[in-house]
This record gives C-alpha cells, sequence and structure tokens, in this order.
C-alpha cells in the first residue's frame, strides 16, 4: 500500500478520500485554494498544501502547481475525485511520467473512453448495445440533417468531450435541429475546447440505470450492480438509488456482463461506470462510461458492503482483486440526494455564502457525507453540492421513510438548498411506486 497520497479535489469527496486513507493508514496530503483555506477538512489531512487563488484555473485545474505540490509533499499516488481532473487524460500521463500513481485507469484508457464517439465504437465492437446515431462525428448541419432524417426525430446533439450534463441539445425538426446544432457546438467549444458533435436517437422516456465496475490491474472485472439515477435536472443526477426498482437478476446479469465485456476489451482498471438508457420494454442502451469515481458511488457501497473509495487505492497500489463476481451480494435498498446549495424557488440558481445553522440528520441507516458545518461559508466559484444524504433499510418502502425523516430532520440555514424538492420527491406517490423516467422532475418543478 501507499505511504502518502495527495487528493486533487475539494469539499465532500477530498473529504471522503482523506477518510478512505486514514482508514488504511495511508497519509493524506490535499491541496487547497485561497477560497477554501478555511474549511475544516483540511484538518483532517496528514497535510495541507495551498497552490493557488480560487479560480480553479489557477488551483484545482493547474497541472504545474498540483504536481509541485505533490513532489515537496513526497506523495506515491495522487486520487483525483470526481470532476476537475479526474477524467484528463493529459494529467493521469503527466502523473506517470513523474512516476506518481495516478489512482484511476490508464491516460491512454481514459483518453478513448473520454471521446464519447470512440467509446461507443468500441462499444459497438464489443457487442454492447448502443443508442442508434451517427457512426462517428457530424461536421456540418447538412450531415446533421441527413443523419438525423435517416434515424427519424426525435433526437439528440452531443458533444464527443461533453460531461456534466452540458453540450447536449434535443430536435424535433429541421428547424430545430439547425438552431440545435450550433447551439451545442458553441457549447462545446467553450466548455470542453472541442467542438466535436455526434448525433444520437433520441430515447423517449427513458430510465438512467448505470452499471459500477471495478477492475485490477491484472486484468480482472467485476461488476457491482446498478444505480438508478433517473430522477435528474437538465441531464444532471439529483437522486440515485441501488437497486434500481426495475431490476431484475437476469437483466443485471445482461447489464453488468456487457460492463464488464466493455471494460475488459478497452483495457480498463480502477473503478469505473459505464452508464446506459433503458426504455419501458427493459432494453438497455450504452451512453457513455465515466472512467472516475462517482459522485453516487454511496449507494453502491451500502448495498454491496464494498468500500470503493478503499478498493481504488487497493488496486492502484498494485493489489489483486479479492472479491470475485460469485462474491458480490446486494443487501436492502440505499438512496441518495444530492444536497446542492441552489435555489428551487429562482430556477434552481446557486445559492453561495455563510451558513448560520447546520442540524444534520441521523440514526439508523443514514449516512451524510459532507464537509460542511454551521459558519461554514459556501464558495461560488465551484459546484454547488454541499452534501449527500444517503440512506440505507432493508426495503424500498423502509428506505423512502427513513429519508423521508432523514429531510424532515435536516436543517440547513443561510443558504438555500435542493432540500425542498426533495421532500416534494419523496411524498410524491409516482416516485414512491418507482414509476419514473428521466423527466420527472421537470416535471414535478413545472406543476409546481
Ligand atoms: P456523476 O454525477 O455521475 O458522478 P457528473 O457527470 O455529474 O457525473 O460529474 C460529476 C462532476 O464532474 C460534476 O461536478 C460535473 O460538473 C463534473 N464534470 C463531469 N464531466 C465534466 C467535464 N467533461 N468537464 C467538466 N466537469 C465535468
Ligand atoms: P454526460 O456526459 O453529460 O453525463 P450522458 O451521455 O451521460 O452525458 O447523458 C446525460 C443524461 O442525458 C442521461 O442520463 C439522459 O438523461 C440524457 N440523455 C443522454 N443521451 C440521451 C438520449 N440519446 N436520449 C435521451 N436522453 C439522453
Ligand atoms: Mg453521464
Amino acid at each position: 500500500m501507499f505511504s502518502r497520497v495527495l487528493i486533487a479535489n475539494r469539499g465532500e469527496i477530498a473529504l471522503r478520500v482523506i477518510r478512505a486513507c486514514r482508514e488504511l493508514g495511508v497519509q493524506s496530503v490535499v491541496v487547497y485554494s485561497e477560497v477554501d483555506r478555511n474549511a475544516a477538512y483540511l484538518r483532517c489531512a496528514d497535510e495541507a498544501i495551498c497552490i493557488g487563488a480560487g479560480p480553479a484555473a489557477d488551483s484545482y485545474l493547474n497541472i504545474p502547481r498540483i504536481i509541485s505540490a505533490a513532489e515537496i509533499a513526497n506523495v506515491d499516488a495522487i486520487h483525483p475525485g470526481y470532476g476537475f481532473l479526474a477524467e484528463n487524460p493529459h494529467f493521469a500521463e503527466v502523473c506517470e511520467s513523474c512516476k506518481i500513481k495516478f489512482i484511476g485507469p490508464s491516460s491512454k484508457v481514459m483518453a478513448k473512453m473520454g471521446n464519447k464517439i470512440e467509446a461507443r465504437n468500441m462499444a459497438k465492437a464489443s457487442k454492447v448495445p448502443l443508442v442508434p446515431g451517427s457512426p462517428g462525428a457530424v461536421e456540418t448541419e447538412n450531415d446533421a440533417l441527413k443523419v438525423s432524417h435517416e434515424l427519424g426525430f426525435p433526437v439528440m446533439i452531443k458533444a464527443a468531450g461533453g460531461g456534466g450534463g452540458r453540450g447536449m441539445r434535443v430536435a424535433h425538426n429541421d428547424i430545430s435541429l439547425v438552431k440545435a446544432f450550433f447551439a451545442a457546438r458553441s457549447e462545446a467549444e467553450a466548455a470542453f475546447k472541442d467542438p466535436t458533435l455526434y448525433i444520437e436517437k433520441y430515447v423517449e422516456r427513458p430510465r438512467h440505470v448505470e452499471i459500477q465496475v471495478l477492475g485490477d490491474e491484472y486484468g480482472n472485472i467485476i461488476h457491482l450492480g446498478e444505480r438508478d439515477c433517473s430522477l435528474q435536472r437538465r441531464h444532471q443526477k439529483l437522486v440515485e438509488e441501488s437497486p434500481s426498482p426495475v431490476m431484475t437478476s437476469s437483466l443485471r446479469e445482461s447489464m453488468g456482463k456487457c460492463a464488464v465485456r466493455l471494460a475488459h476489451a478497452a483495457g480498463y482498471f480502477n473503478a469505473g461506470t459505464v452508464e446506459f438508457l433503458l426504455d419501458k420494454d427493459n432494453n438497455f442502451y450504452f451512453i457513455e462510461v465515466n472512467a472516475r469515481i462517482q459522485v453516487e458511488h454511496p449507494v453502491t457501497e451500502m448495498v454491496t458492503g464494498v468500500d470503493l473509495v478503499k478498493e481504488q487505492l487497493r488496486i492502484a497500489s498494485g493489489e489483486k482483486l479479492r472479491l470475485k463476481q460469485r462474491h458480490v451480494t446486494f443487501n436492502g435498498w440505499a438512496i441518495e440526494c444530492r444536497i446542492n446549495a441552489e435555489d428551487p424557488s429562482n430556477g434552481y440558481a446557486p445559492s453561495p455564502g455563510r451558513i448560520d445553522t447546520f442540524i444534520p440528520p441521523g440514526g439508523n441507516g443514514v449516512r451524510l457525507d459532507t464537509h460542511v458545518y454551521a459558519g461554514y461559508e459556501v464558495p461560488g466559484a465551484y459546484d454547488s453540492l454541499i452534501g449527500k444524504l444517503i440512506v440505507h433499510k432493508p426495503t424500498r418502502r423502509e428506505a423512502i421513510a427513513c429519508m423521508r425523516r432523514a429531510l424532515d430532520e435536516f436543517v440547513i440555514h443561510g443558504v438555500k438548498t435542493t432540500i425542498p424538492l426533495f421532500i416534494e420527491v419523496f411524498g410524491d406517490s409516482r416516485y414512491i411506486r418507482g414509476d419514473v423516467d428521466t423527466g420527472f422532475v421537470e416535471e414535478l418543478v413545472s406543476r409546481g
């Protein structure tokens, strides 16, 4: 095992990795920007190093500064968390060439998976069903029209380098397609510095169901079942659960096999997620691979009993997977809510500021992954995620009841949060029946 690991991230995921290191007897070194200098989680690490000013370009996205910190602190490895540099193959490559172990897949595999067109091609070659779409990049609006006529409207225009729900547009006819094409192209260029687009058939009312995979550096790959992330707003996840309410053991087996087959074909190792859309008839279609730990990993941890971040550290340090597929079992029901500092009554605009009161829920079945507390100042410079409320109970019914009482206990004053939205969700009969798709939250919100 490593003796010292640097964490190139902030907030709840930085704390999550610090905790895993501590439990494994590994020293942790966390980097921070000037904006985060007073964050309490910095004290949980063995060392904290300031790497620059608040803007991510000067700190959490600044590769030379992070590598300098890693060299000064003399670490063996870097954990990138999620977001920021987690899926940047150049960063993984720099780590590799500096002989600092990058805790994730190889830079080569990450580069392949990070391009959604290449990932689709690999899925196709591995006989994994994928959403029908353009065979490759769509260069011009005329190509876009041609492909869309072949697929049939509605279609979705997507950025090859996309992530975080950005750079995608739905089009229902020729006129909206041309508009969507140019809008998606400029968004992709601005957000990902890559204007490359492709087109998929728009799957109507799907569920988002993804498979967690774990692979070591010797070619052993297993899956840890699914997460249902159908509750989304603007293609960003808000609530995730495991198992999926519509899952059957044979569907899990076939989705799991596809995910593992793709991971093998790619030469994937460490933790990763293969994302699918699931239609009404339980047909599934590959959409992308996330080559990192995901925000919603705790629901998988609760039902499988596997600590995914510790597994990431073990795998990266060269250990073999101890788990075989037949050892993976699923226990009970877990649900996660992403507590964002956003104002539901103002279009979910970010709501940074000082948290005056913070009374967290607790008790049987409740897990809270957060770095915030009363007196904490939520910066406006970063993602609005301030915590993840996770419940784990024997059945879905009990998990929902537990989530409702935990949301009721939770008091956060000073910033607006997504808690009121979740109280509505967990009281909604459609959600309780498990009868949802990726449009559910927006319909709930527009109903008011
Ligand atoms: P998940 O929630 O499934 O882990 P997300 O796509 O929501 O995955 O991404 C997690 C975090 O990473 C979010 O903070 C998101 O904004 C960020 N993110 C994901 N992909 C990118 C990308 N290509 N560029 C910038 N940020 C990204
Ligand atoms: P990102 O990299 O931003 O996470 P994804 O390709 O994973 O992008 O898609 C994010 C979400 O957008 C999905 O969970 C789903 O809700 C929606 N989506 C993506 N592709 C399609 C599609 N072809 N049809 C319908 N919805 C889609
Ligand atoms: Mg995705």
